[in-house]
């Protein structure tokens, strides 16, 4: 997959791309990042990017002309262009899912106010909020959406990793533990040292519509888990 960004700070990406798994993912070839600044697309002598709304009131916005002659520069035909937005449709790991299928992304970030309505009518396709709250930064929106994606194209992360995670079959994830066996009083499960295959995905299954239960009980709706949730799931509201 190819992921372009356009930023007006763009420094705030870099050290992203250049570590742990998107480094390794970028090594392997199975993504190709481009960061694009968008003031080198501003023409006056002081690449100013921004400007005060028409009609008033506070903020700034950023111009039309620069970001357009950016997303110009790298070819908008054929890719995806999203812009990261509170006003977006709101993101979720299906959302997620029908990104990673992309061959191409393009991401606008935005500050201040935002952007001028005219980029989006003109080039986005898509505009995503994070979640129900303002932050300042359209680079670390952007960030968020690319980490939820880039993880789930194949050969980046270990397929077997992905199948328990939280919201893969509208259930949370289980409890982890690791060494030592005790800490603070508090024990491993015992069915996790017993070396019992199917006891351990029993228990996990469990613990995971527990759960689910508690924190997301929205998730659990009759069409999207199968019988064994549901039986598991009557079980818990039954004691
Ligand atoms: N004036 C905007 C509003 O009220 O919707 C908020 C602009 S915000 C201060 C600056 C930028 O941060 C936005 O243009 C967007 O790119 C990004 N941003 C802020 N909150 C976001 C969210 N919940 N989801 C996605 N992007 C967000």
């Amino acid at each position: 997959m190819k992921i372009a960004i356009l930023s007006l700070f763009p420094d705030i990406l870099k050290g992203y791309f250049v570590d742990s798994i998107m480094s390794r993912a970028v090594g392997k070839g199975l993504i190709d990042y481009e960061l694009v600044n968008i003031r080198d697309y501003a023409y006056d002598k002081h690449h100013v990017c921004d400007d005060s709304p028409y009609g008033g009131g506070a903020g700034m916005v950023i111009k039309a002309e620069p970001l357009a002659k950016s997303l110009d520069s790298i070819g908008v035909k054929g890719k995806r262009v999203i812009y990261p937005t509170p006003s977006g449709r709101v993101f979720s790991q299906s959302i997620a899912r029908e990104l990673a299928a992309e061959e191409e992304l393009i991401f606008i970030c935005g500050r201040y106010e935002g952007i001028d309505q005219r980029v989006i009518d003109l080039y986005v396709d898509d505009e995503i909020s994070i979640g129900d709250y303002v932050i300042s930064s359209g680079e670390i929106a952007t960030l968020v959406l690319v980490d939820a994606v880039y993880r789930l194209i194949e050969g980046v992360i270990a397929g077997d990793s992905l199948e328990e995670e939280s919201f893969t079959q509208s259930l949370l994830e289980y409890p982890h533990y690791t060494r030592p066996e005790v800490f603070r009083g508090l024990a491993v499960p015992k069915v996790l040292l017993g070396g019992h295959h199917a006891e351990i995905e029993a228990w996990r299954l469990r613990k995971r519509v527990e759960k689910t239960l508690r924190t997301r009980s929205d998730l659990l709706r009759e069409n999207k888990v199968g019988k064994d949730v549901l039986r598991i799931r009557d079980e818990l509201l039954d004691n």
